[in-house]
């Protein structure tokens, strides 16, 4: 087992041991977010058939092509065609068919002329405009034809996909599994939110901040309860997640004499990669996997909140993508202007808490406060997480530093953009 390894010996180390979840059938109306595991090709022309772009009158170009306001040109309409309806009759010369937007046009006309354009008397229509085969008309075939591959494995589904789907008669689609992600905390002090808080006693908050980081990724949460600092109710809540494909455990992973966790998932047959990662928050992170057969991915992470959700986001969620086929495995990195001075002892890289705000054309970091790992505030204001280098011990006011973006919201604009 490693030990003291930077935050990118980590994740790489996690990566190499993150499979991609196999295959399986969803509805498409439960596909959203999901990664496709087919490549789709079509089976079908679309639109169908060539047909009208607007309200008007099927016409034969030719017929038209001395008219103007001055000479209009009087067509007899022989046959009506809603949206959905057929063109059973062919257009001779000096014929017009009356269509509706999305109507098949009739063999033999190859224009529309919008009805704005024409005047209706009867079975007559007059035109005064001289119009371009094929104008308004849309072709068959012109957005998808019959082999295409419209869709490649490895795409993300959302909602044109699934759009697409629908429109290709696919009303299942192959998408890879969601990560099964079991949760545990463990602690003597921790309790149920709704438990009795007297004599020091805390709520484990940090499963529910870790269900919801699942949720957000897409992956399903599966909760072990609350264990006990002994070793066989530890080791009886993970063999439960055992069946799982990630067990996310929080506290317990340190050096302190009631520090269990570790010990339990070695007795069970999980190989730990790492312990202790030179970052701060999150020092006392262990990672593992289990040898036999397909167990699951193992994070241990620090029990303190921020620590927690920190370490998380930085190795459990690229992890998380990648098993559910994600390409793209990271948060949006910006690069921030600094609204003040921020400073540390060299030595571990720090991810800070910070709050985003666009200022003219810049996005300017400021520190959330109280950077403890114990303060769960720093993370409730957090919109990003400044990454500070393990190397620097400051960083001025007015430079420039990487930005993990957690929340897009900041860049919500005040007006659509259009006026
Ligand atoms: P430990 O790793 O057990 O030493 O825990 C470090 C700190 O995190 C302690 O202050 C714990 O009380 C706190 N802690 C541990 N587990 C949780 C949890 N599930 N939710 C919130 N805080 C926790
Ligand atoms: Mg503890």
């Amino acid at each position: 087992m490693r030990t003291g390894i930077t935050p990118a010996e980590a994740l790489q180390i996690v990566l190499e041991h993150t499979p991609l979840l196999g295959a399986e059938t969803a509805a498409i109306s439960d596909a959203r977010d999901r990664v496709l595991a087919e490549a789709v090709r079509s089976t079908r022309r679309l639109p169908p058939s060539d047909n009208s772009a607007m309200d008007g009158f099927a016409v034969r170009s030719a017929d038209l092509a001395s008219a103007s306001a001055e000479h209009p040109v009087v067509l007899e309409v022989v046959c009506e065609i809603p949206a959905g309806g057929s063109a059973v009759r062919t257009l001779h010369a000096g014929e017009a068919a009356r269509v509706l937007t999305g109507a098949p046009i009739p063999p033999g006309s190859d224009a529309v002329v919008m009805q704005e354009h024409t005047t209706r008397d009867g079975s007559q229509v007059t035109i005064g405009v001289s119009p371009k085969p094929r104008a308004y008309v849309r072709d068959a075939g012109e957005d998808v034809d019959v082999g295409d591959q419209v869709l490649d494995p490895g795409a993300l589904v959302g909602p044109a996909e699934i759009g697409m789907l629908a429109s290709l008669g696919r009303s299942v689609v192959s998408v890879h599994q969601r990560p099964r992600v079991a949760i545990l905390s463990g602690g003597d002090e921790l309790v149920e939110p709704d438990g009795d808080t007297s004599g020091g006693r805390i709520v484990a908050s940090n499963s529910y901040s870790i269900a919801a980081q699942c949720l957000e990724v897409g992956a399903e949460p599966i909760y072990l309860g609350i264990a006990r600092d002994e070793p066989d109710d530890i080791e009886r809540r993970l063999r439960a997640g055992l069946h799982a494909d990630v067990i996310v455990s929080s506290a317990g992973v340190s050096v302190g004499d009631r520090d269990f966790v570790r010990g339990v998932l070695e007795k069970l047959g999980c190989t730990l990669l790492f312990w202790g990662v030179k970052m701060k928050p999150g020092y006392p992170l262990a990672f593992g996997r289990f040898e036999a057969g397909d167990g699951p991915l193992v994070f241990g992470l620090p029990g303190n909140p921020v620590s927690a959700m920190v370490t998380f986001e930085q190795f459990v969620r690229p992890a998380l993508r990648k098993l559910a086929g994600q390409r793209s495995l990271f948060r949006p990195t910006v690069c921030a202007r600094l609204a003040h001075r921020f400073h540390k002892q060299a030595g571990r890289l720090h991810f800070v808490r910070v709050d985003l705000e666009r200022i003219s054309d810049e996005i300017v970091a400021r520190s959330t406060g109280n950077q403890s790992s114990g303060v769960s505030r720093s993370m409730l204001l957090a919109r990003g997480l400044l990454i500070f280098p393990a190397d620097a011990s400051e960083l001025r006011e007015g430079d420039t530093a990487t930005v993990q973006i957690l929340d897009q919201n900041f860049l919500s604009a005040p007006t659509p953009g259009f006026s």
